[in-house]
């Protein structure tokens, strides 16, 4: 099969759809690849490196639209892709089209094969193709609170970590679920006074028994999260509930009893968000505060850290490219019921129930 990378052109997005070693093992499984020019260069994957793996570098994504029998991708095409797509053309990328009906409209005229990455399913009933993101996003909300904390950046100029004779800064996490789990690993491996909150009472006791007492694990209570928001440093918000905007958990009024330049980071921002007074903003630009407190709610975090969120990616993308490239999509869809819970679009036909049901269209 032909397979084509095309340089990612939403803006900021410096991800890729295939690395260079991704690229090698398709090789090696008998295909022929194509990338478009410095496709890779945002996250320091230059051409020389694609063509050493075997791939052909090609200097426009009209090449690679206008070719390949399989587009691999990261984000949702643009106006300008979807509109090269061929019929029958394999797309394989994130698309999230419940709250986007042009896109798919768009998608269903191209008569392409949308596989999208979101909806792909595992055993354990996960989205193992959206876990790397949480995971990535999670163990970077330390991160970022940790900097938002310093005096520079408009925090209460607290290290998490504390140093002998100097207590550490209080972390609390709402919602241990994949983002929660990984900022507790990062907030405990700082030092940092860290106590996790979730209401699931499975997720609970696994998290219980990793941490034991390195963490305190509550269940999550409007009168809990009060107390603990009103003492904490930092704040990190990780909760989901599925199908549904991010419940509100934390009002104006506790926002308004927290510390003078305590940090709250949103990760659920891209659901709405679990603060009353979140709004989204961007890497370029990425706190706000409200009464004294150090908001930092990006979006699209994992895009921040595009090389290391681009291989993770990867390492769950590609066992299934490789899939659809040896046995065809039929096959590898027929023979992986997980990967065919993937598919949004086909045949000007949208074949996911949910999107369908979100969007009034027929499925
Ligand atoms: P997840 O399903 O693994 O975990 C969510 C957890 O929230 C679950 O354990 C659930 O029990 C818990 N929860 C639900 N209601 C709760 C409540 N009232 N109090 C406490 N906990 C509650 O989801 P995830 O993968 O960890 O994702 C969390 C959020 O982060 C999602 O909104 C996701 O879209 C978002 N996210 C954002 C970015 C970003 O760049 N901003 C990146 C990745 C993920």
């Amino acid at each position: 099969m032909l397979i084509g990378a095309p340089k990612e052109i939403k803006n900021h997005e410096y991800r890729v759809g295939l690395t260079p070693e991704s690229v090698g093992e398709l090789i090696a499984n008998g295909h022929d690849v194509i990338v478009e020019k410095d496709a890779g260069r945002g996250i320091g994957a230059f051409d020389d490196s694609y063509i050493a793996a075997g791939a052909k570098i090609v200097a426009t994504a009209e090449e690679i639209f206008a070719t390949a029998e399989m587009v691999v991708k990261v984000k949702e095409p643009q106006p300008a892709e979807r509109a090269q797509l061929r019929e029958g053309q394999i797309l394989y990328t994130y698309l999230h089209l419940a709250p986007d009906p042009e896109q798919t409209k768009d998608l269903m005229a191209s008569g392409a094969v949308c596989i999208a990455y979101e909806t792909v399913t595992d055993n354990q009933g996960g989205l193992p193709l959206l876990k790397p993101m949480s995971q990535v996003a999670g163990r970077m909300s330390v991160q970022a609170g940790a900097t938002a904390l310093e005096k520079a950046h408009g925090g209460r100029g607290v290290l998490l970590g504390g140093v002998p004779g100097v207590a550490p800064g209080k972390v609390v996490i709402i919602g241990g679920g994949v983002v929660g789990f990984n900022a507790a690993q990062m907030a405990v491996g700082m030092h940092a006074d860290v106590t996790i909150l979730d209401r699931n009472p499975t997720t609970l006791e696994s998290l219980e028994n990793h941490f034991e007492s390195s963490a305190k694990v509550i269940y999550s209570t409007a009168a809990a999260l009060e107390k603990l928001v009103a003492e904490a440093d930092l704040v990190v918000g990780a909760v989901l509930i599925p199908g549904a905007a991010a419940p509100k958990l934390v009002t104006r009024e506790m926002l308004s009893t927290m510390q003078e330049g305590a940090v709250i980071v949103d990760v659920a921002i891209d659901q709405g968000g679990c603060f009353e007074t979140s709004k989204a903003t961007t890497h370029a630009d990425p706190t706000y505060v409200v009464d004294g407190v150090v908001h930092y709610c990006v979006a699209n975090m994992p895009g921040g850290v595009a090389r290391t969120s681009t291989y993770a990616l990867n390492n769950v993308t590609l066992p299934h490219a490789i899939k659809i490239a040896n046995k065809g999509w039929k096959g590898a869809l027929a023979a992986d019921p997980h990967l065919a819970n993937g598919l949004n679009v086909w045949n000007g036909q949208i074949t996911c129930e949910p999107v369908a049901r979100d969007l009034n269209l027929d499925y």
